[in-house]
This record gives structure tokens, sequence and C-alpha cells, in this order.
């Protein structure tokens, strides 16, 4: 009866660092076979848990500067000294052949997506309170105090751009965190706005045909 858009959905997740949105990003890839991740690059060095190739590319500043100079990225940023960018690489291939492509990536990087990409889709996630995000930095154990302290400083300057997403999720437990972006992504892709085509037929045929048939005729005269 209605033809729907087949392109896949652009995901931006951003929120401050701390507030769970990789954990977020990780689970809603596991449970949504149609959710492909964008593998950014960055000059930052890798942490313990991270898989190059996977988690990012590592790159060197020169090789990331090259990669800007050839109009390769689809945004990047500068965020506590290293650079952070999303290849252009394969996602509009992607958003054609009909798979969502998720972003986690901060603000400036969500504000540039969203001057290319009208129809994208930006989602904050924020964390219960600051004393919580405060906690899990300092839980995290993946940095020094000085880079807590500027991670910290800037969820503040994050969080006054909230204005510039479509919804807001908080994580303060990841499961209802998770299946609320879910029902997000449902709502988006049944929006009237994705539908192509209404098929209803030619309503005079329709309507003939159905004065035509005798029983119909019939049940119509015995309510006269
Ligand atoms: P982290 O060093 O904790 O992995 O990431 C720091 C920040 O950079 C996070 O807010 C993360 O979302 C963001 N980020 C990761 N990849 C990208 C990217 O490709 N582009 C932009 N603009 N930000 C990114």
């Amino acid at each position: 009866m209605i033809k729907t858009k087949q392109r896949g959905l652009l995901i931006v997740i951003s929120g401050p660092s701390g507030a769970g949105k990789g954990t977020i990003c990780k689970q809603l890839i596991q449970h949504n076979s149609n959710i492909i991740p964008s593998i950014s690059m960055t000059t930052r060095s890798p942490r313990e848990n991270d898989i190059p190739d996977i988690t990012y590319y590592f790159v060197t500043k020169e090789e990331f500067e090259k990669k800007i100079k050839e109009n390769g990225f689809l945004e990047y940023a500068q965020y506590n000294e290293n650079y952070y960018g999303t290849p252009k690489a394969n996602i509009e291939k992607q958003l054609n052949e009909g798979k969502d492509v998720l972003l986690e990536i901060e603000i400036q990087g969500a504000l540039q997506i969203k001057e290319k990409i009208k129809d994208a889709l930006f989602i904050f996630v924020l964390p219960p309170s600051m004393e919580e995000l405060k906690k899990r930095l300092i839980l995290r154990n993946t940095e020094d105090n000085e880079k807590i302290l500027k991670r910290f400083k800037r969820a503040y300057t994050e969080i006054n751009e909230l204005p510039k997403y479509n919804y807001v999720v908080i994580n303060d437990d990841l499961d209802i965190a998770v299946k609320q972006i879910e029902a997000i992504l449902l709502a988006e892709r049944l929006k009237v706005e994705r539908i192509e085509e209404v098929y209803v037929g030619n309503q005079e045929e329709v309507i003939h045909e159905l004065l035509s048939n005798k029983d119909f005729q019939n049940s119509i005269s015995e309510i006269k």
C-alpha cells in the first residue's frame, strides 16, 4: 500500500565523554544487524581496550592532515589536542544499500554533518548528573588527571549545544537507554517523510467493480 525510502539512517550520537555513548553504541550494533558503525580516524594514542582498525584507525598527525587535504573526511575536529574524523569512504554507499550508519562523534563534527546531510538523525546522550559524570571519568581510569579535567570541562561546553540535536537520552540504566534509542530509530523509520508513494488504486474503478457485484447491490437495496 505504501512504498517507503529504502535509504538507511545516518545516526549521529554525541554527548560528554563519560556519558556512556561508547557502551550504548556497542549494544546497539550487537542487537541490530542493520546498524553499521563508522570507524573514525584519530591521532590519539590507542588505549588498553582499543583495537586498531576496529575501534579507530590510528594514524599520525601527518597522515591525518594529508587526508584533510585530499578531502577524505565527511567531518573532522580537534578534541583535546588530537584530531578525530569520519572517513567519507563507503558511508553514502552503505546508506543507499539501506544500512543504518552510526557515528559516535563530538559536537563540532556533528554540526558539520548537520550542514551536509539534511536527513541525518542527531541524538545526545547525557549522564544522570554531573557528579555521576565525574565519577565515571575517574573510575574509567584510562587517562591522567589533567586529561580527565579537560574532558570534564569540555562536558559543560558540549551540554550547551544540546538544543541542536533532535533527541536526548539520559544514560542512567544502560538497557533503558539502548531501548530508548531503538524506539527513536523505529519512529524515524515510520516517518511520513519517508513515504515515496501511496498506492490506493483508482477510486472510480474500485467503486464500479463494487457496484457491479450482485450481492453487494442486493445488500444495498436491503438496507434501503
Ligand atoms: P575518545 O578519545 O574518548 O575515544 O573520543 C573523544 C571524543 O571524540 C568523543 O566525544 C568521541 O565521540 C569523539 N570522536 C570519536 N570519533 C570521532 C570522529 O570521527 N569525529 C569527531 N568529530 N569526533 C569523534
